[in-house]
Formats: structure tokens, sequence, C-alpha cells
């Protein structure tokens, strides 16, 4: 089905073609001086020290647990509404994920509260989520971490550019990661990025991004070197000059999508004023944020009732989404299942409306009257 108005759009023009033959053309396309580029803007954009492209942010929040010492026995707490990747990732390295609710129907955010009741012992980690690129509470999760001796790695996959407290998420903890997938706000197709203060981190994530290699194939070509020792088992996980040069052009074009964005959200704010049938999750947030997507949830509604609506949607030509299945009830996690009251409720109500800086008032106005009708 091709729909009127889709989920997502990709903001690609000629730009990022003029930035790919370019790269071709100079026939360096695998990891080398353009990763390098988008780490330096990285690093001044979010105000950190280190910034490493990888091949996605599954293979960021892989080496950010590795970097600081998760394994086998340990404990991470995760969210449950959020992409899988958040949580397999804590499986890579042989630990166990426990699962913490959200805060509330209003913000879809790790509930600092559930943490507390969930740290053990055992709980090396909290890896907050920020939901559409609105921020998890991280004064409070800072708080308890450092109470408890435990470290920080922001899943800043939704939230690149978006503000807390005068700080960029993904920047407040030991490490934040992001996504360049094709769907996120900034797109590569596929790849990602870590950054941190922490020189070791990077160091560490770095050796391990390229087989446990002590030099990388582009300072051999250059001469800086020629052989290399492997001193620990790593993986491939590195980006390639072709996609960072996407990532170049995608992220100075990042500032002006968003503000975009966020007029779509004031437009679907003012639409939607008169549907008291639904909740806008993050409705009075003033930060800065990504609007990664825009979701909503139907009060007293079930699961059979949501999808209807979807349903009903589709008909009148509008893709919607839902963000997400609960974790924490995929087949892999029946051993750490835990109840998860309000998660439990979010995942069979909510709705993802379409959301990218090219929609029109129009689309906006068109897309609050279908649900106006549906619902009434
Ligand atoms: C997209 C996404 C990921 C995974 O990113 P990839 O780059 O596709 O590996 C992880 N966490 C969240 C919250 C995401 O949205």
């Amino acid at each position: 089905m091709s729909f009127k108005i889709p989920l997502f759009d990709l903001s690609y023009d000629e730009h990022e073609e003029n930035e790919v033959v370019k790269t071709l053309k100079s026939k360096w396309i695998s990891t080398g001086p353009k990763c390098q580029q988008l780490e330096k803007l990285f690093c001044e954009s979010f105000d950190v020290n280190f910034a490493l492209t990888v091949s996605s942010c599954t293979a960021a929040l892989h080496l950010a647990l590795m970097v600081l010492g998760v394994k086998k026995g340990d404990e991470v707490i995760v969210p449950s509404l959020t992409f899988a990747a958040t949580a397999n990732s804590v499986k890579y390295v042989g630990a166990t994920p426990v699962f913490a609710d959200v805060k509330s129907l209003t913000d879809l955010t790790i509930d600092p509260d559930d943490i507390l009741r969930k740290v053990t012992n055992k709980t090396k980690v909290i890896i907050p989520m920020h939901f559409a690129g609105f921020a998890a509470d991280m004064n409070s999760i800072m708080r308890i971490a450092n109470q408890h001796n435990l470290k920080v790695v922001e899943d800043a996959c939704h939230a690149p550019l978006s503000e807390y407290n005068e700080k960029k998420l993904g920047s407040i903890g030991d490490i934040g990661t992001f996504s360049f997938f094709s769907n996120k706000n900034m797109s590569t197709a596929e790849g990602g990025i870590m950054i941190s203060n922490n020189e070791k981190y990077i160091q560490d994530a770095r050796l391990l991004r390229s087989h446990g290699m002590t030099t990388m194939s582009y300072e051999r070509a250059k001469g800086h070197a020629t052989s290399y020792d492997i001193e620990t088992l790593g993986y491939n996980y590195r980006l390639d000059d072709i996609r960072a040069s996407l990532g170049i052009v995608q992220f100075k074009k990042l500032k002006k999508d968003l503000e975009k964005r966020r007029e779509v959200r004031k437009w679907y704010i003012e639409g939607l004023k008169n549907i008291n049938k639904i909740i806008i999750p993050f409705k009075d947030n003033t930060e800065f944020t990504s609007n990664y997507i825009f979701p909503i949830i139907l009060k007293d509604s079930t699961a059979e009732y949501r999808d209807s609506v979807r349903n009903s949607l589709h008909q009148n030509g509008i893709q919607t989404s839902i963000h997400y299945p609960a974790v924490h009830r995929f087949t892999i996690y029946k051993n750490e299942y835990t109840p998860l009251t309000i998660t439990d409720y979010i995942v069979s109500n909510e709705i993802t409306l379409p959301m990218y800086g090219a929609l029109t008032k129009q689309d906006v106005d068109y897309i609050s009257n279908c649900l106006y009708e549906i619902l009434n």
C-alpha cells in the first residue's frame, strides 16, 4: 500500500549526491578522513572531547558496554519501551538486562524510582533512552549512578541535538550513542557514533572497532605505520567514508530540519487539541528537541481498538507505526520478564503519526481531522 502521507521522509538532495561522488573520486572509500571529519563535527557540536564513528548504534552500545567492563553476572538497567538493540547489547557481553518501567503516559522515559527499586549489588550500568528525542530524567539518573557507583550510557538514537539544561543529550552520561540508520533524524543508510569525555573508553572502543588491530589501514596507507599487533579480540564495526560523507552533509542540515519538525509538532498540538480521547506525551516540554517521532496514546483503550484506529488512518492514506512492541515480552527475554504496568499500557495503545520536516500544515490538519472523525 502506498500512502498519501508516509510516516517518514528522507531529507536528501543534491548535496548528499555531490559529497558521495567526491568521496568516490577521492578513491579512499573505507574508514578515513571523512569519518574523522564527522567525529570532529560531533565533538564540537556536543562539546565533548572524543567521538568514534561505528557501523551502527547497536555496535556503539556493544562497544560501550565492553569498554565499561560489563560482563557475565553483571546487571544493566534498561527501559523496555525502546528498540530491542538497547537490551540486546547487554546480552552481547553476557550480562543480564533488568527492565524498568517508564515514568507515565506523558513521560515515556525510564522512571528513576523504578531504577532505584531495581539496583542490586550486581548492577553496573544504566542505559536511559531519550524517547522521541525527549530527555530522560538525567539529573535523577546521574544522581543514582553516583550514589551507587554505576556508569550511564545514553541511548541517544532519537535525540541528536536535543537539549537538556543547556547540555546536549548524549553528552551527559559516561558514553552517548547515536544511530544513522535510514529512518533516523540524520541518515547514512547504516551507521552510528559514540561520544565521550573519557579518552580511555574511546581508545579501547577504537581498538575493538577494528579487530583489535593497533593501527588502521588509513594510517598504514599514509605511511604513518607499517605493521600492527592484535592485543584483544575485536570486531569489524567500522563506518566507511562514503557513509561518513553522507553523515557530514546530513549533520550540517540537521538543525534546520529540527526547526521544521518543531513547527510540525506545534501544528499537531494545535490540530489535536479538541480530541480529548488522546494523550500527547511530552506536551509541555519546552526544551529544543529532535522530534524524531510523534507518538500519541489512546485513553481508556485496548490493543484491538488501537489497531482499528491505525487501520482507519491507513484507509485514509496516513501511514502510522508503533513505538514499540514491549522488549520485555519478546521470547528471548522470557527469563528476564518482569511486569511493567505503564509500559504494558503504552505498547498496546500508542500510535506513531507521520513526522518529518517536509510535512505541511495542510498535511497535519488532514491527519488531525481524520483522527477526530475516527475517534468520535
Ligand atoms: C535505531 C535504534 C537503535 C539501533 O540503531 P542501529 O543504528 O540501527 O543499530 C538502538 N536504539 C534505539 C532507541 C533506536 O531507535
